[in-house]
């Protein structure tokens, strides 16, 4: 008899922690080297699965005895799934049906399960991993928050020569720092998102953007900000495969960041401008920072013109105004994004900082009210067609 084993992927996974803090029933635990799914507790609940950014969590294998904690623990890569005798086939159908009804369900609960929009192009995932990354090598790093700003963030080019790293706009990319912990082991896999277009810098470069912020004590920003030109740096990925831009020309795209959750859409807008300029489809962003000086490529985005991107660029800690918000702002034009909401090409991304998330939610709740509309039954309706997506930490 063969029941179906929830594992995590220890090449792929980011230690990040999400999966343990989500798991409701204790099920995820980790030890220095893995995190890992006890067998004994795993409820096939799937909380766990939508919240990883990297997909390592959603692994499955058939087994006729689950593999044991401390074995798991001590995994550098997921074991291949053992042979299945043909006799036994009815029963594994059957119990993939019921994981995947679970699978449904829970993902309903939770606003409906996130999907890619129709239109994206399909994602390469996982291509490199911790064992065998990308090389890459530093082109530039460019500091793109004013100079006396106490904000110090860069954008940052990495190359990768010869070898091709495939990334649409909207995914991500785990920075492996060098060196290791004080307790010897290598330091945990970071993400960031790519901030470039899916062809580069510049067209055809094979080289990607990172917009990175230097945070106090943080292994892989100050690394990463730290790089000069020509240092090698280790990557994995890409990750990702639903915060994905739509490749329709008439797809209207609204775009709701704050601070560095604006590198998706770097790469979102000048993939627009390269393929479909003058597209039909509206580009409009609401970014949000302190003030002009924190705020990433605030110099670059005012070349970028209107009729590419409407800019709502927001600030919080203007001397002389009242702190604004985002979502503050997104019911000064309550009109134009319900029309977009109600359209089959109206398509939304969040992205930044996760207390923005409640404070957008609530913004779209009352706009929708004054159209007529019922946020609360759209929202789910526009996750599970590809038009709703939400990336903050
Ligand atoms: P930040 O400078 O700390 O904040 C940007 C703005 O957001 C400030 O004006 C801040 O206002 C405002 N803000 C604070 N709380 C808010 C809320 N509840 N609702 C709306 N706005 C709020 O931003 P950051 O340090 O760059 O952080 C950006 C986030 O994006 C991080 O969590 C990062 O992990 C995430 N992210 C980064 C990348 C990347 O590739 N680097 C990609 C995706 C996401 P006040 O400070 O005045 O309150």
């Amino acid at each position: 008899m063969f029941s179906k084993q929830h594992l995590i992927d220890p090449e792929i996974c980011i230690r990040c922690n999400t999966c343990e803090t989500t798991c409701p029933v204790g099920a995820v635990t980790h030890n220095d080297a893995n995190y890992v799914v006890d067998a004994g507790k795993c409820n096939y609940c799937m909380e766990c699965i939508a919240p990883c950014p990297t997909g390592s969590i959603d692994n499955w294998r058939m087994v006729r005895v689950p593999y044991a904690l401390e074995e798991q623990l001590a995994w550098t890569e997921l074991p291949e799934q053992e042979a299945i005798d043909p006799s036994s086939t009815p029963v594994v159908e059957a119990i993939d049906r019921e994981v995947d009804a679970l699978l449904a369900q829970s993902h309903a609960g939770t606003g409906g399960k996130a999907i890619a929009p129709p239109s994206a192009s399909k994602p390469s995932v996982n291509v490199f991993t911790r064992a065998k990354p990308a090389i890459a090598t530093v082109q530039g790093n460019m500091r793109i928050t004013a100079p006396d700003s106490v904000s110090d963030v860069r954008h940052i080019v990495l190359a990768f020569g010869a070898t091709f790293f495939p990334v649409l706009e909207g995914q991500s990319v785990g920075i492996v720092p060098p060196g290791a912990r004080a307790d010897g082991h290598p330091h945990d896999v970071r993400l960031y998102s790519v901030s470039s277009a899916r062809d580069g810098e510049k067209r055809n470069a094979n080289n990607l953007g990172l917009t990175v912020k230097r945070a106090e004590g943080g292994v892989a920003s100050n690394y990463l900000c730290d790089l000069k030109v020509g240092d090698v740096v280790a990557v994995t990925g890409p990750f990702g495969s639903t915060f994905l831009m739509p490749d329709d020309p008439n797809a209207d795209i609204l775009m709701i960041c704050t601070g560095t959750g604006s590198a998706p859409f770097r790469g979102f807008t000048e993939r627009r401008r390269r393929a479909a300029p003058g597209a039909p489809g509206r580009m409009i962003m609401f970014f949000g920072a302190r003030t002009p000086n924190e705020l990433p490529y605030f110099g670059p985005l005012q070349k970028v013109p209107d009729a590419l991107l409407e800019k709502h660029l927001v600030f919080s800690r203007l001397r002389d105004r009242p702190k604004q918000y985002v979502q503050d702002r997104m019911q000064a034009t309550p009109g134009q994004i319900a029309t977009l909401l109600q359209r089959e090409t109206g398509h939304v991304f969040v992205c930044g900082l996760k207390g923005m998330e409640a404070g957008v939610d609530e913004a779209l709740e009352s706009i929708c009210r004054k159209s007529g509309l019922d946020w609360r039954a759209l929202k789910p309706r526009m996750r599970t067609s590809g038009r709703y997506h939400v990336e903050t930490y």
